[in-house]
């Protein structure tokens, strides 16, 4: 019998990173194969997904800023990476035949459905995947806090944040020897002691909703699968 997941509903958090592949930089053809697979076997277990994605494999508003570029210009060009990424991993995802949609946060209707918080919900109900792109429209603001608002808005049960690492530690594992891994961490853990999860706004709005967060390896194969099944990998982030 096919195992039954753990959640109902996830929002998967993926930075623009994740499809840039060896290359480091752009979307990586094979890996966003690969992602997409991964979401269609979730999806194939029944549960509804939806999707933030990065976009600092194209551009990063406060890098661009730094170099004097104007900080909101920078990031509503940031904003538009991520829609850019959002497209390639739609494309990606109807290719092995999962139905999907992209929202907008920033209209631009020839491409992609304005942000409607209801009309997500219904294309959930309905097995649609949704991606929502340009972040959350606001410049100074990161997908991190995108994925942490739209998780809220429609009912999610979790944030799945994949990153490179197999969880959060103690210290950068790849630098210092004996750093720990965390199997679990509180809100108040991530924010006093810095640790990279997410943002402090992402992390506390994560907090203040009680909306609790998965950060696990994308590298490694099937881990989504994994993490939806209720496998304890990776650090979940909780109250
Ligand atoms: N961004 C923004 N508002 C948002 C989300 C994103 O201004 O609500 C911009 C910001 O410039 C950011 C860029 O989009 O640097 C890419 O997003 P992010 O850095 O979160 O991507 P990731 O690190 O996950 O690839």
């Amino acid at each position: 019998a096919e195992a039954k997941p753990r959640y109902q509903r996830i929002l998967l958090k993926l930075s623009g990173e994740a499809l840039a592949g060896q290359q480091g930089y752009g979307i990586d053809p094979e890996v966003i194969a690969n992602i997409a697979s991964e979401i269609k076997e979730v999806v194939g277990l029944g549960v509804q997904v939806a999707l933030v994605i990065g976009g600092g494999n194209i551009f990063r508003g406060v890098a661009a800023a730094s170099r004097g570029m104007d900080r909101a210009s920078a990031d509503y060009m940031g904003m538009l990476a991520t829609v850019m990424n959002s497209l390639a991993l739609q494309d990606s995802l109807e290719k092995v035949g999962v139905v999907t949609r992209v929202q907008s946060a920033i209209e631009m209707q020839e491409v992609a459905e304005p942000y409607i918080r209801r009309r997500a919900v219904r294309h959930l109900e309905k097995g649609r995947v949704v991606i929502f792109g340009a972040g959350t429209g606001n410049p100074y603001f990161t997908t991190d806090t995108a994925a942490s608002l739209r998780a809220m808005e429609i009912g999610a049960e979790v944030i799945l944040k994949a990153t490179k690492v197999d969880g959060v530690y103690s210290a950068d594992p790849a630098k210092v020897k004996d750093a720990v891994k965390y199997p679990s961490l509180t809100y108040l853990d991530v924010l006093k002691k810095g640790l990279q999860v997410m943002d402090a706004t992402a992390t506390s709005l994560c907090m203040d909703n009680n909306l609790p967060i998965v950060v696990f390896d994308l590298t490694s194969t099937g881990n989504i699968k994994k993490v939806v099944l209720g496998e304890s990998i990776g650090t979940v982030v909780k109250g």
